[in-house]
């Protein structure tokens, strides 16, 4: 059949379900709630944002989530429409009343003549049919199970353990420097994988005390039960014996400070490059409970990070993830049964905004090979480009872990100004020449489509 069954009907789900049925497809939305709950939801609507009400900058020029807004607006997004239509005043930033925001994408997308809402769990992935898998951080364990049994325990986790990822030209190269623990790796790329921080005794026991004295966040009530296998915090590996860093991930050993060749660090905290444009690094083991405030305070009494810029800061948080670059296919289709997609934050994007992104592009895709008129992915230089770039192939598979749209994901915008004083005019040029290709994109595929 050429219906189009979507799972899952979350801010990826919502907005798959309304690209593929104005392309003229049959949707199905199976939705498990109200019927089976999870820890977080409290409705039984499309859409319902579980947390915060906030979608982030608006701002289009100078901010990446802002730009994602842009391009879902320009695409027709549902989920945009419909925050716009509940924003609540917030300066900058996009807030939307979310009870008013769920009612209304669930009511538009049940007078949609072209889908069809059906309320119950999915338990196991099908054999045949055109299926987009947009269940979600909190996919419901059956469902979860019938996955890894597909694609190896390995490559589906049920937590994210987020390290803190540094824009690399925001990192202070004078205090700094390049090198591999003992020197492993024979190609450049293996070479400039690593970055490292030394620290000196009085360093090391001031961050150790800033740790420990630092505000955590603690886990929601439920989001543990059953799952959680032991990813440690580094504030909690320091509860257990001031030395214990010094001896894990921050141990000073198989390295040499060309800045200072004769003095041996205390201890060295580690980044690894994490993106292949060698943009962004992260820092090994770093996954960590604080507060996002007392995070970028302590991590900047590292040296080297003291002017450190965040592409994302660390987490640690229940979520259903695959490991993508290397079990989907450019346009998120499971390798191994290419009837199946996923979408969302169970791609490894993390966030609303993100989310919703990927289930445009995935619904429009969807649409695209049932109409027999494939779609390809959007280019690199547009935000959903970069995302899906990211996630589909760009990042390391090995390391893969959840990731926020970030203008480190752009391709460089050549001849202009590096460093922080360029960063303006180098964020205005992605953000004009993003939206150039991505009108270029949706007028492309638009054809394609009709
Ligand atoms: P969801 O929006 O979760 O939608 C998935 C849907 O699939 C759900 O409706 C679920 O009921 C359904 N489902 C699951 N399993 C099945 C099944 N087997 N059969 C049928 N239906 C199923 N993001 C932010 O941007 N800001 C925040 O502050 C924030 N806080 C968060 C707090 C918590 C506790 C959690 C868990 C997540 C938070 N997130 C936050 C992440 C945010 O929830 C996601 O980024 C976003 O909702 C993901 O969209 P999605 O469509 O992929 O999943």
């Amino acid at each position: 059949t050429q219906t189009l069954n979507i799972v899952g009907g979350g801010m990826a789900g919502s907005e798959a379900a309304w690209q593929a049925a104005n392309m003229g497809i049959d949707v199905v939305i199976h939705e498990m709630r109200p019927k089976v709950e999870t820890f977080a939801h409290k409705t039984g609507n499309l859409g319902e944002m579980v947390c915060s009400n906030s979608f982030r900058s608006d701002d289009s020029e100078q901010n990446a989530v802002g730009l994602l807004h842009w391009e879902m607006r320009a695409a027709d997004g549902l989920i945009m429409q419909t925050a716009d239509r509940h924003r609540l005043p917030a300066g900058g930033a996009l807030a939307v009343d979310r009870e008013p925001f769920a009612e209304t994408v669930t009511a538009r997308l049940k007078d949609h003549p072209n889908i069809t809402i059906s309320h119950q769990e999915v338990t196991s992935l099908p054999e045949d049919g055109h299926w987009i898998f947009a269940t979600g951080p909190l996919t419901s364990t059956a469902l979860g199970e019938a996955i890894r049994a597909e694609t190896g325990a390995e490559a589906l986790a049920f937590f994210d353990a987020i390290a803190p990822i540094v824009y690399f030209d925001s990192i202070d190269m004078t205090r700094a420097w390049m090198q591999s623990r003992y020197d492993k790796g024979e190609t450049e790329e293996e070479r400039t994988a690593y970055l490292n921080c030394p620290m000196d005794r009085d360093q090391y026991e001031a961050f150790i005390d800033a740790l420990l004295a630092a505000d955590k966040t603690e886990f929601h009530e439920g989001e543990t039960a059953g799952y959680f296998d032991g990813c440690l915090p580094i504030e909690v590996m320091a509860e257990r014996g001031r030395e214990t860093l010094r001896h894990g991930p921050m141990k000073p050993v198989g390295l040499t400070n060309p800045h200072q060749p004769d003095v041996k660090a205390h201890a060295v905290v580690q980044l690894r490059r994490d993106n292949a444009l060698g943009t962004l690094y992260n820092i090994v083991g770093f996954q960590t409970k604080m507060k996002y405030g007392a995070q970028t305070e302590v991590l900047r009494m590292i040296p080297g990070l003291e002017k450190a810029s965040f592409a994302r800061l660390g987490g640690i948080h229940r979520n259903t993830f695959l490991n993508s670059p290397t079990l989907l296919d450019e346009q998120m289709r499971l390798k191994s049964r290419p009837n199946i997609r996923f979408a969302g934050q169970i791609t490894g994007v993390e966030g609303y905004v993100e989310s919703a992104a990927m289930g445009l592009l995935a619904g429009r895709m969807a649409a695209g090979d049932i109409l027999g008129q494939p779609i390809a992915p959007p280019p690199d230089t547009t935000a959903m480009g970069a995302l899906i770039t990211h996630i589909t192939g760009g990042a390391d598979a090995k390391t893969f872990q959840p990731m926020n749209v970030n203008f480190g994901l752009f391709p460089p915008v050549q001849g202009l100004k590096g460093g922080r004083r360029g960063r303006k005019d180098r964020y205005k040029a992605y953000t004009d020449r993003a939206k150039s290709d991505w009108r270029g994109w949706l007028a492309q595929t638009a054809l394609d489509a009709a």
